[in-house]
């Protein structure tokens, strides 16, 4: 992991990466507290986090619960029985109305997240859309911060243009809440994509991810990446995981595999739909 010009990194909450190439630790809980107490710090935006990120155990729970009413996961052989994760991707706009993408330039890396989570976790990719808000994105969404930065901005209240398009969760619904990738223009920092994990049904991806002119930042496993840290898995040491922290194109992209215990990890997510 050396600093060089072109290395990107894939940064969230399993842990971040400074420009200096040293690890951070994982934001804390108390992060929480610690802006709760501070000056013009949003309490409702603090509850609300809490209150999604309690919701989603709840869902996870339940989910495992029925997951394990239906069939053990582990004998459900790999080429029969899918479990389905619904995706809906968001494309943002700049101040001038133009969108940062198209529909088309994230295909291959949709393609790549559905064939890596079918190989390894017998898990399908439903998109629900590939949307473009022609609205102009605010700057705090056309380029936000990442990781505990970007929880606690979500906390004050500078991603409500965010969730304002994201889609409607029905109040009663258990399992196959979407996922929603939000494409933005830059991530601060050398991230490209971050996912707050549980407590957000949302990651952001950086738009040049998409950009197959520009080896030196295209890069397909990136959203298949931030799909996994939304479905709970942490990062894993394997560059040829899917979940290894960094990826370094054009020439030391990650891998997509996945471990089973991942494969288990992912199955009983509140995201995904069991097969019937
Ligand atoms: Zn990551």
């Amino acid at each position: 992991m050396s600093p060089d010009a072109g290395t990107d990194v894939s940064a969230d909450v399993g842990a971040d990466v400074s420009p200096d190439g040293s690890a951070e630790p994982a934001f804390r809980w108390t992060s929480i507290a610690a802006v709760s107490a501070g000056a013009g710090t949003s309490l409702g935006g603090a509850a609300r986090v809490l209150g999604s990120t309690a919701r989603a155990l709840l869902l996870d729970a339940a989910a495992a619960a029925d997951t394990a009413l239906r069939r053990p996961a582990s004998a459900i052989p790999a080429n029969r029985r899918s479990f389905t994760l619904p995706v809906r991707v968001l494309i943002l706009s700049d101040e001038n109305g133009r969108p940062l993408t198209t529909p088309d330039a994230v295909a291959p890396s949709l393609e790549n997240a559905d064939r890596a989570l079918r190989t390894g976790a017998s898990v399908r990719l439903r998109i629900t859309g590939v949307d473009t808000i022609d609205e102009p994105a605010p700057a705090a969404a056309l380029d936000p911060r990442s990781n505990r930065r970007l929880l606690l901005d979500d906390i004050r209240g500078h991603t409500a243009f965010l969730r304002r398009h994201l889609a409607r969760r029905p109040a009663l619904s258990v399992v196959g809440d979407p996922v929603t990738v939000v494409v933005v223009r830059t991530i601060a920092g050398r991230t490209t994509g971050c996912s707050l994990g549980m407590s957000a049904d949302w990651v952001i991806c950086q738009a040049n991810l998409f950009d197959a002119s520009s080896p030196r930042t295209y890069d397909e496993t990136v959203l298949a990446h931030e799909l996994g840290h939304a479905l709970n898995l942490p990062h894993h040491h394997n560059r040829s995981n899917l979940m290894f922290p960094v990826s370094s194109p054009p020439d030391d992209v990650r891998g997509t595999a996945l471990h089973p215990w991942q494969r288990a990890v992912l199955h009983v997510n509140r995201h995904l739909v069991p097969p019937s």
